[in-house]
C-alpha cells in the first residue's frame, strides 16, 4: 500500500498525527481467518469509521485481501460503504429504520432485522415484490439488546404466511460476555442459538464477534464478524493479545518548560510537582480523542506518552486541546519544540490507555478525533 496523506494542510500545521497501517489490519484479518473452522467465512465489522481507522480505506484493503462481507451499524455507513465497494455484501447491524427499506434496496444493503416489526415490514415488501430480498434475522440469545426473542423467532420463521417468499440470508445472534471466555453465558448463548436456528435448514448462521472467533470453532458457524481484533484491540479482558497494533497517535510538542517544586499543573491544580519538573506541553487533548479520564492527579496516576523509548507521564488534567507530560528524566535532545510524542501505538497500547481512563480500547479507538493529520502507512 502506498502512503496516502488525506489532509488539506502541510504536516507542520497539525497538532498531531494519526497513522493507520492497513497492512497490519489485513494481516490481523488473515490471522483470524486462518483460525476459522473449515467452511466458515471471515467477514469484517467496520462500523464507526472502521473503529476510527477510516471506513473507505480499511474496507478497500480488506476487500483486496479477500473479504467479501462487511458489517456496519447504521444505514448512512452502509450507503457510504456501497460507494466504496460496489460488489461487497453489506449488512447494517442496527437493522431496518422506518421508511428506509427502499433506499436500502436501491443500494443493495441488507438490514439485520432486529425485531418482529422489522421482520414483518421486510417480509411484506418481499411479498409485494413476489421475491426474496436478502436480509439477516437477528435472534436474541441473552444480550437483550437487538434481536427477536426466541419465541418470536421460532413462531415467525415457521409462519409461512408471514414470511411469504422471504428467505433470510443469515441468522445472527450476538454474545454478551465474549470478553470473558470463561463466562458461563457464552456456552448458554451458543446452545440457545444452535437450538433456535437448527429447525430452519439452509440459512447460514453467525454468532461470533472477535471474542467468539478466539473462543474456537464451536462458535464459528458459517460466518464470523470480528471488529476490534482487526484493529489490534483486545477481544478478551485478560491474557495475551495475538493481534498487532494498527494505529499510532503522535502529538506535537509546543513548548518545554520548568515547573518549580510545589507548584501545581493544569486545570483544577489537581497535581503538584513533588520535585522541580520539566514539562512538555503537546497539542492534542480530549477533543482529539485522548480521553480526559486518563488525566493524572496527586491521588491517581494517569496515562503516559512515549518519547524515543522513554515514558513521559501525563501531569494534571488532560484539557481539550493539550496535554502536559513529565519529561524531567528524558534526554533533552529528544524533547524539542515541534517534535512528536507517541500517545497511542506500538509502545502505548490502546488497552493500557483505556485502563487509565477506566474504559476499553473500543472507546479509545472510536474516539480518535478528526483534527489530526491522517497518514496511511507503516507505524515505523
Ligand atoms: C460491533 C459488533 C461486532 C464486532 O464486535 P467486536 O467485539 O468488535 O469484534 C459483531 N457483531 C455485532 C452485532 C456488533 O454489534
Amino acid at each position: 500500500m502506498s502512503e496516502k496523506p488525506i489532509n488539506a494542510y502541510s504536516s507542520a500545521l497539525y497538532g498531531g498525527r494519526l497513522t493507520v497501517d492497513l497492512d497490519a489490519i489485513a494481516a490481523n484479518w488473515s490471522l483470524l481467518r486462518s483460525r476459522l473452522a473449515p467452511g466458515s467465512e471471515c467477514a469484517a465489522t467496520i462500523k464507526a469509521n472502521a473503529y476510527g481507522t477510516g471506513q473507505a480505506e480499511t474496507a478497500k484493503r480488506l476487500f483486496e485481501e479477500g473479504c467479501r462481507t462487511f458489517f456496519v451499524a447504521v444505514p448512512t455507513e452502509a450507503m457510504a460503504l456501497r460507494q466504496t465497494l460496489p460488489s461487497a455484501t453489506i449488512y447494517a447491524l442496527d437493522g431496518l429504520f422506518p421508511d428506509t427499506a427502499d433506499l436500502l434496496l436501491q443500494h443493495d444493503v441488507r438490514p439485520v432485522l432486529g425485531s418482529l416489526d422489522e421482520l414483518k415490514e421486510w417480509a411484506a415488501l418481499c411479498r409485494t415484490a413476489r421475491k426474496s430480498f436478502p436480509a439477516a434475522v437477528h435472534v436474541d440469545t441473552g444480550i437483550h439488546r437487538l434481536g427477536l426473542s426466541g419465541d418470536e423467532f421460532g413462531t415467525a420463521l415457521a409462519d409461512l404466511e408471514l414470511m411469504g417468499p422471504f428467505k433470510p440470508s443469515l441468522f445472527m445472534s450476538h454474545l454478551a460476555c465474549g470478553s470473558d471466555p470463561d463466562h458461563p453465558m457464552n456456552q448458554e448463548q451458543l446452545a440457545r442459538f444452535t437450538e433456535l436456528t437448527s429447525p430452519f435448514k439452509g440459512v447460514p448462521r453467525s454468532l461470533a464477534n472477535s471474542a467468539g472467533v478466539l473462543m474456537g470453532p464451536d462458535y464459528h458457524f458459517d460466518l464470523v464478524r470480528p471488529g476490534i481484533s482487526l484493529y489490534g484491540g483486545r477481544a478478551f479482558d485478560h491474557g495475551d493479545n495475538p493481534m498487532q497494533p494498527v494505529a499510532k497517535v503522535e502529538a506535537r510538542i509546543m513548548i518545554v518548560r520548568n515547573v518549580p517544586k510545589g507548584d501545581a499543573i493544569g486545570y483544577g491544580a489537581t497535581q503538584t510537582a513533588k520535585r522541580a519538573l520539566r514539562n512538555a506541553v503537546v497539542a492534542a487533548g480530549y477533543a482529539d480523542g485522548l480521553l480526559r479520564r486518563a488525566s493524572s492527579s496527586d491521588d491517581r496516576p494517569g496515562g503516559f506518552g512515549m518519547i524515543g523509548g522513554h515514558k513521559a507521564s501525563i501531569l494534571g488534567r488532560i484539557s481539550m486541546d493539550m496535554i502536559t507530560l513529565d519529561v524531567t528524566d528524558i534526554p533533552e535532545h529528544l524533547v524539542q519544540r515541534g517534535g512528536l510524542v507517541e500517545m497511542l501505538g506500538p509502545n502505548v497500547a490502546a488497552a493500557d490507555m483505556a485502563a487509565y481512563a477506566e474504559t476499553i480500547d473500543y472507546e479509545y479507538l472510536t474516539s480518535l478525533g478528526r483534527r489530526f493529520e491522517r497518514i496511511y502507512g507503516p507505524l515505523g
